[in-house]
């Protein structure tokens, strides 16, 4: 049976990624930070079958720790800061969270035991301000949040620690992706959550922030299957995961709100407000996923109108029983 440990246990992408772990027979280890409340909201449906180890990545004999008790065979860092706009208000935690928590993992994995196989979360926020479109492994990064800076660092980290000691590191530059699970303060589940709020009656505006913005926006559950396959090869290396499509915030929006049948949707939308702006914007993301569909066989299976509608039909049956 073979051993994962995931960072990061209480996350969106870690509740899927354990799931097809577990599908896939492995035993599966997630840490988890101190809370006063439990947040184990994602994995509650799978919780009898993980184990839980209490690690942060600022402390480095916690995650010293998870690796003695798990033993894995593979390691996904998935915990991180990782909200952007936040990092602006917290640079430096996000610096040692998101950059120099890789570090510590990467340390525990070399003196404990570098035959495990690493998977670094990287993010398409890397390419911030891009200088080449589509965006693939090569472009040059030009990050624009602390959040950005902070992973970039985090990706070179595990190419050097791959180059200096042999270990089998992989970084995923992952465009954005989403799922019900997603956390309430990205704009995607914010839209989705509002329109069913809006739908249901129990609210009548939602306000945003710029609507111009372009993403590349998959599905969740697609998404961790390729940090998988990263972990599979023969030889590590980094790929771009995206869709190879990108939207507006505008068009997330107006399509939300037509899944309810709710076409006046400029109606129930505040755009510019002031708190939600950001100080440096990405104004446009779309990645090239060609190097992992030639390498890992991975594509995406997740259309984007099927994305929008599932997220949307979620958030309803949601607020419908709260
Ligand atoms: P989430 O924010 O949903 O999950 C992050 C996890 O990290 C949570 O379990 C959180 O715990 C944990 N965490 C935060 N700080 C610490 C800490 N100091 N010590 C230990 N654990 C901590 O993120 P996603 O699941 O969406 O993303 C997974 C990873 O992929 C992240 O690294 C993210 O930056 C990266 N990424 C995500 C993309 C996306 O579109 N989703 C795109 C590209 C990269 P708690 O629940 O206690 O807060
Ligand atoms: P990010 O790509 O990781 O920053 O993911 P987000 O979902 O937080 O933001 C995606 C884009 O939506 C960014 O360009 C934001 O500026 C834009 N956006 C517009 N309004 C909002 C809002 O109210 N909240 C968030 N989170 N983003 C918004």
């Amino acid at each position: 049976m073979k051993r994962a440990l995931i960072t990061g246990i209480t996350g969106q992408d870690a509740s899927y990624l354990a799931e097809l772990l577990l599908d896939k027979g492995y035993k599966v280890f997630g840490t988890t930070r101190r809370t006063s409340t439990v947040n184990n909201e994602r994995i509650k449906h799978i919780e009898d079958k993980i184990q839980i180890i209490p690690s942060d990545l600022l402390d480095q004999s916690s995650l010293n720790n998870a690796i003695l008790e798990s033993e894995p065979d593979e390691l996904y860092n998935l915990a991180a800061q990782s909200f952007v706009k936040t990092s602006w208000n917290q640079p430096v935690l996000t610096g040692e969270f998101t950059a120099l928590g890789v570090t510590r993992i990467l340390e525990a994995i070399r003196t404990i035991n570098p035959k495990i196989k690493f998977y670094q979360a990287s993010s398409s926020e890397m390419f911030g301000k891009v200088t080449e479109t589509p965006q693939r492994e090569k472009t040059r990064f030009y990050p624009r949040s602390p959040y950005g800076v902070a992973k970039v660092y985090g990706h070179y980290i595990t190419v050097n620690y791959r180059e200096s000691f042999n270990i089998f590191a992989c970084s995923g530059i992952l465009f954005n992706h989403e799922s019900p699970r997603r956390g309430l303060e990205f704009v995607t589940r914010k839209i989705s959550h509002g329109v069913a709020r809006i739908f249901l009656g129990k609210q009548d505006k939602i306000e945003l922030g710029d609507l111009k913005p372009k993403r590349d926006w998959g599905f969740a559950g697609d998404y961790v299957e390729a940090m998988w396959l990263m972990l599979q090869q023969k030889v590590a290396d980094d790929y771009v995961i995206a869709t190879g499509e990108n939207h507006s915030v505008k068009e997330f929006a107006e399509l939300a709100f037509r899944t309810v049948g709710i076409n006046d949707w400029e109606k129930h939308v505040v755009s510019n407000i002031s708190s939600h702006m950001r100080p440096a914007e990405v104004d446009y993301l779309i990645g090239d996923y060609s190097k992992a569909k030639k390498v890992l066989g991975w594509r995406p299976k997740t259309s984007f109108k099927k994305l929008v509608e599932m997220m949307v039909k979620a958030d309803i049956e949601l607020e419908k029983n709260k």
